[in-house]
């Protein structure tokens, strides 16, 4: 039976570098991408913390080059990862931001929050987003929002996706699904083509964003959307890109500028912010400029960058993404040509190069360009949130079939890895196989769960491991050991004692990098309490406002001679005086409480409201 989901529902697309929330509209028969409160359709998965507040979204991007410490993207390059984990290393030489590792090696952010060292996981930075994207929601639906389905990845491995999972739990979503990005793209091009097609379609989605590239080969056919095969990069996309100009433009300031600006986070958040604007407008222009004032010691920089240039320096990396491609169509035992259709989403799909690439690849075949490839994936998100909370009436039955990225296995003799579920299988699945003991009379059995390619078992990804008592017997003792994976792609492992019929089952204990039960207890109640001062903070800012606001409106009145000569002496001294009050409570660090500057502003309006006659604020 299906589960049952009270209210609305909601589909976010949790980029690496940007976020975008959609929603279905019954009364519309469509999804609707929802604008953010600066009226975009993207937010900037960044938050920000300063002396006074936290920002997330635009205004956290807009205080970057200005508070680069304390401004924090990238939490998707972080979850579900560990501290040592070489990928990490690379990235924090390029973070202006802090990272250590907690003791269990960890990622931690580091940043100065109103004057205090706070520390965060990267799944609470991603909560951070998820909480602003549902609010635009609340806002955009004037309802309250707790379902969701939440995107991720094809390639995302196992602890990706439940940090992802967990992320959501924080923002204090119920997490309906997480599917993957390709997957949702997949939806959002089959509704606009009308996925009740009869005949089968084969379909190519290249997906290439901020900071992830995947591809996906799916078939369609009858309201039926299967994934035949998955590949990707967890670590590709516009942020690599932004790289490599930012290291060119650096080694051109200390070629020409003579200055070093390397270990200069203010002046190299101002350079990759231009950076990436050049690389967008290299998308439809053939040449691009940089230009920052004052980026380092006094120096202006000014320079610009050909198109053939921007390709030159990313070829390689182009390249990677092509050969994912090719290794994609092997595993699917398909050809280039079979295809219907090739669909481009993620901002970085709109690179010529990219785009040349790939038309040569499929012998020039037309690419399917008309679903806004920064949207495609949150709005397969609001589809398939809407479809499991049976929002969509008009278009039934849409049954979603998706693969594993990463073949499952155990480790047996020999550091071998024994593969209980290859990559590419659909999902959900349930896969058992029988083990026997190797030792006579051992006490218990080791079981060793691990994702990966590597016919060496300790070179894939350890997921964990358990032990199973066992009784003592000679060598050879069965036991069951059994893989499930539900329809988010997460994996449950248990193992049974066939000897002495112990039915227990036993789940992985060791969850490497994940958060425990109670740490997302405390973190959701952080979230709270930040989400508690957030409105006070908004408060206050409001206070403090609307008595700048009638204070500039009482000093105007007051220089009109007119009025300020008809003012009897004593009114005009009260006035005068209380103008005197509210500019020293104004100029000063404002630390008071926010019910100081509430009295003040009502002190104000009474006595001009009875003098003046001027009307009240608000
Ligand atoms: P997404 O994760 O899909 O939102 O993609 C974001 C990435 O796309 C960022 O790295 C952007 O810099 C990049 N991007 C957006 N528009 C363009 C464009 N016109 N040309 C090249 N890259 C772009």
């Amino acid at each position: 039976m299906a589960k049952k989901y009270e209210g609305a529902a909601i589909g976010i697309d949790l980029g690496t570098t940007y976020s975008c929330v959609g929603v279905w509209q019954e009364q519309n028969d469509r999804v609707e991408i929802i604008h953010n409160d600066q009226g975009n359709k993207t937010t900037p998965s960044c938050v920000g913390f300063s002396n006074s507040q936290r920002l997330i979204g635009d205004a956290a991007k807009n205080q970057a080059s200005s508070n680069p410490t304390n401004t924090v993207f990238d939490a998707k390059r972080l979850v579900g990862r560990k501290y040592s984990d070489s990928v990490i290393q690379n990235d924090l030489l390029l973070w202006p931001f802090k990272v250590n590792a907690d003791a269990n090696d960890k990622p931690m952010i580091v940043v100065t929050c109103k004057g205090e060292e706070k520390h965060f996981f990267a799944e609470e930075i991603s909560a951070m987003v998820l909480t602003k994207m549902r609010e635009f929601a609340e806002v955009f639906l004037e309802s309250p929002v707790k379902n969701a389905v939440i995107t991720v990845p094809a390639y995302f491995n196992d602890s990706q996706r439940r940090a992802t999972k967990d992320a959501g739990v924080i923002a204090g979503l119920n997490v309906m699904r997480i599917i993957n990005e390709p997957t949702a793209a997949a939806l959002a091009y089959g509704l606009q083509k009308r996925a009740n097609c009869v005949e089968e379609r084969k379909v190519f989605i290249f997906d290439l964003g901020g900071g992830t590239f995947d591809v996906s080969l799916l078939t369609l056919k009858n309201n039926a959307f299967t994934v035949k095969a998955t590949a990707g990069d967890t670590h590709l996309g516009g942020e690599d890109f932004d790289n490599r100009l930012v290291n060119h433009f650096v080694n051109e300031l200390k070629r020409k500028n003579k200055v070093d600006i390397s270990g200069n986070s203010k002046a190299l958040r101002k350079l990759r912010t231009a950076c990436e604007r050049a690389k967008r407008s290299l998308s439809y222009d053939t040449e691009a400029t940089i230009d920052i004032d004052a980026i380092c010691q006094g120096v202006d920089f000014c320079s610009s960058i050909t198109r053939a240039k921007f390709e030159q320096l990313n070829m390689d990396l182009f390249e990677k993404c092509m050969k994912t491609v090719k290794s994609c169509f092997n595993d699917a035992k398909m050809d280039s040509s079979s295809m219907d259709d090739v669909v481009l989403v993620g901002g970085s799909s709109r690179i010529p190069k990219v785009q040349s690439l790939l038309q040569n690849f499929f012998r020039g075949k037309d690419i399917f360009k008309s679903i806004n490839p920064d949207e495609a994936v949150a709005y397969g998100a609001a589809v398939q949130a809407a479809l499991l909370s049976g929002g969509i009436k008009t278009v039934p039955n849409l049954v979603l079939r998706d693969v594993i990225p990463l073949s499952l296995g155990t480790s047996v003799s020999g550091d071998i890895m024994d593969i209980l579920i290859p990559r590419n299988t659909s999902i959900p699945v349930k896969r058992t196989q029988t083990y026997v003991t190797c030792d006579d009379y051992q006490s218990y059995v080791l079981n060793e769960v691990y994702e990966g390619e590597r016919m060496k078992a300790s070179e894939n990804n350890l997921l964990g491991f358990f032990n199973l008592s066992v009784p003592r017997a000679p060598r050879g003792l069965p036991h069951k050991v059994c893989f499930t994976i539900d329809a988010d792609g997460i994996l449950n492992v248990s193992c049974e004692d066939e000897t002495s019929g112990n039915k227990k089952d036993i789940t992985i204990t060791n969850e490497i990098g994940r958060l425990s039960t109670d740490e997302i207890k405390r973190i959701i109640q952080e979230a709270e309490n930040f989400k508690a001062e957030d409105i006070k903070f908004k408060k206050k800012s409001e206070a403090i406002n609307a008595l700048d606001d009638y204070l500039y409106n009482v000093k105007k009145v007051m220089k009109d001679t007119n009025v300020s000569s008809l003012l009897p002496t004593q009114s005009k001294n009260k006035i005068t005086s209380l103008i005197t009050k509210c500019e020293y409570l104004l100029d000063g660090d404002k630390n008071e409480e926010t019910y100081v500057f509430v009295n003040m502003l009502k002190k104000l309006e009474s006595i001009t409201e009875s003098t003046l006659g001027m009307k009240k604020n608000g």
